[in-house]
This record gives structure tokens, sequence and C-alpha cells, in this order.
């Protein structure tokens, strides 16, 4: 999807062209980036958090495969630069931290002229705009399968912080922030608008599925949220973001912490978009907000006595609660039937 008319071949450019181009856009924002793209080395000077102390830093990082993560056929190049940044943003904030630089690895193959980098250091340059974070270095190499994109971003904060996945305890609420399972219909109906160009050649009709498309597309890392918490005065005892479904990030705050989990069916947050078109599909709605995946919103843990500051927020919902370890991993059902929570994944979800 290039909306391109002129073709330049990067071969015309050679690596170091394209590194002096890309790096020609670039505007350093964050006071602790010293030296960005042009040496052998960015250099990252420590946060200084408001007492003086250095920061804690974070990094993480993460890598998109073309045909694995993405397929070019129906995601723009601009959207897919937009995400690539966030999905690594989003690991940052999941620490309670603030996402301060990020380095970019590109392989590339030589199907894609110099027009294609631009429009997705475009959206990429664009999330780090948004987000306040400077693009300090990278690397470029050729690729002989087709694109890879490797983001690691550097972020910071005050080390007492720093949330991990490990520190609920017994009788903490569970609280994710926005609905889900929004960007997982989104992909089916790009999916199914794909299948049906490649069988009748009929444009694809994308029409009043803004919602679900955008989630799927263009997906945003929940800054707002971890701001919103520090406003409140609540501090969660654990955090981890959603990009594998509900069910399995549920089960990895409640491993890490050593405990067990209830989650409640009718309390799960779900877009009326979402669930019509699981309806649509004949899925489960449920099912999608479970396993869906790449919601990229933040599931937390607050301990009961912040009840009061986070009630009926509407950015946020608590859809259950801790327990102790021998209780083991609950869904409770709308009957108040209680099943097993598994991590089902998306294989699961397609093979229905
Ligand atoms: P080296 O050979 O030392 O690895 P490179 O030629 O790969 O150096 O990179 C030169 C500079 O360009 C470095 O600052 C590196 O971080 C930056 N760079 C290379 N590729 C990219 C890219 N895709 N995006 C941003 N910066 C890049
Ligand atoms: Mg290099």
């Amino acid at each position: 999807m290039m909306e391109a008319n002129s073709r330049t071949e990067l071969s015309a450019l050679g690596e170091f062209g394209l590194i002096d181009r890309l790096a020609s856009r670039i505007q350093l924002d964050q006071p602790t980036s010293v030296k960005g793209i042009g040496d052998d080395a960015a250099v990252v000077a420590p946060s200084i958090g408001v007492d003086g102390q250095a920061e804690h830093q974070v990094v993480t990082t993460d890598m998109l495969v073309e045909g694995v993560h993405f397929d070019l056929g129906y995601v723009p190049l601009r959207h897919l630069g937009y995400k690539s940044i966030v999905v690594n943003l989003s690991d940052v904030y999941a620490m309670n931290a603030t996402p301060r630089q990020v380095v970019v690895g590109l392989a590339l193959s030589n199907r894609f002229p110099v027009e294609a980098v631009d429009e997705l250091y475009e959206g990429m340059l664009l999330a780090c705009r948004n987000y306040g974070v400077d693009l300090v270095g990278g690397d470029t190499t050729s690729s002989r399968s087709g694109l890879v994109i490797s983001v690691t971003a550097i972020g910071s904060a005050p080390k007492a912080d720093i949330v991990y996945r490990n520190g609920a305890s017994d009788k903490d609420l569970l609280v994710v922030s926005g609905d889900l399972g929004g960007a997982y219909m989104g992909l089916q109906i790009l999916e199914r608008e794909k299948a049906v160009f490649r069988d009748s050649g009929a444009q694809p009709d994308l029409d009043g599925h803004d919602y679900i498309l955008e989630r799927q597309l263009k997906p945003e890392a929940r800054k707002d949220i971890i701001e919103l918490l520090k406003k409140l005065g609540v501090r969660p005892t654990s955090m981890i973001d959603v990009s594998d479904g509900l069910a399995s990030e549920a089960l990895h705050l409640a491993r890490s912490s050593g405990r067990g989990v209830r989650i409640y069916d009718e309390k799960l947050p779900i877009d009326p978009s979402t669930y019509n078109t699981a309806r649509d599909f004949n899925l489960d709605p449920t099912t999608c907000a479970l396993s869906g995946g790449e919601d990229y919103e933040l599931l937390f843990t607050v301990a009961q006595s912040d009840f009061e500051k986070i009630k009926g927020n509407p950015s946020m919902s608590i859809i259950g609660h801790m327990t102790d370890a021998a209780s083991g991993y609950h869904l409770v059902d709308k009957q108040g039937g209680s099943h097993e929570l598994k991590a089902q994944g998306w294989d699961a979800l397609l093979q229905r």
C-alpha cells in the first residue's frame, strides 16, 4: 500500500545515504538524549528525579516480522511504523515508567523503494512526537525474505515507582483500562476483505468498522492511564500490558505474584462495535476479549483500599480480584458458573 508514485531504488542511496536521509528528519527533544544518530552508539544520560536521585532505566525490545506480525497487503507502512513504536512504549508504560528514547533496527528487501522507508519513518516519527520520545539510533541492513522491524525503547522512573508483574496480593482488585477484543475483530475484518479481494477482485468494504480497524491498525499506548493513576494517588501493585490477550496477561500477573485470580465475564469491557462484529463472525465476544490480543491496554492490580479512588472511572474497569494461590485461576460466567481461566491465544480462536 504505497501512495507514492515515484520509486527510488534503495541502491540509488546506499545504506549511508539512506541513514543520512532518515537522520535529517530527526530532532532530539529529551534532555537525556546526549548524542543521537551519527556515531558508533547513542549516548543517553541518566534521568534525575525530583528528589535529585538518578532514576532507574527500563529497556524493552520487540521485533515485527513481515508475514508473521503484519501483512503489507493491508497495513499501510505509515501505520506499521506508528504501531511498531507504540507497542514498545506500551511495555515501558506497563512498568509505570516514562519512555524517553527508541532505537530502530530495519532489515529491508530491495522490493522496498526509498519512498516506502520514508512512509514507514513518517509513522515512527509521528509516534515519537506524540509520546515525546527521541529516535536516537538504529541499524539498517538488507533482507532476502521481507521487512523486519526491531524497536528498542528506553525509559526511566524513580525506583519506587516501578511496578512489576509480581507485586499482587490476595484480594487486590484486578483492573483493565479501555476495552478489549477490538484489535482482534479489526484484524478479522481486514482478513475477510483481503480474501474477498483475492477471490473476486472486489474493493474492500471497511465501512462502519472505523473503531475496530483503528484498534488494529493504529493502536495507542496508555500513557494517559499512567498519568491518571498518579493523579489519583494510586500505585498499582502489579501491572502488564495486554498484548497477547487478557487471559494470558492475567495469568502472568497471578503466576508471577504467586496468587490466584477470578475474572467476572459480566465485567469485561467490550465496545458495542467489537461485540456486534464478533457476533457477525459467529465468535463469542467474551472469547475475543479474553484471547484476542493486541489491545495494548494496561492490566493491573490495586489494593482494595484504593477502590474509592478508581470506582466509576470511565477509563478503567474493575474486572475481578486476586485470590490465594490455592484457589486457582477462574472465569466466572454470567450465570455465576466458574470455569478455569486458560490462555488460549490466537490459535484456539482461529480454530473455532
Ligand atoms: P555502525 O557501523 O557503527 O553500526 P551504522 O552505519 O550502522 O554504524 O550507523 C551509523 C549511525 O546511524 C548510528 O548512529 C546508528 O545508530 C544510525 N542508524 C543506522 N541505521 C538507522 C536507522 N534505521 N534508524 C535510525 N538510525 C540509524
Ligand atoms: Mg550498524
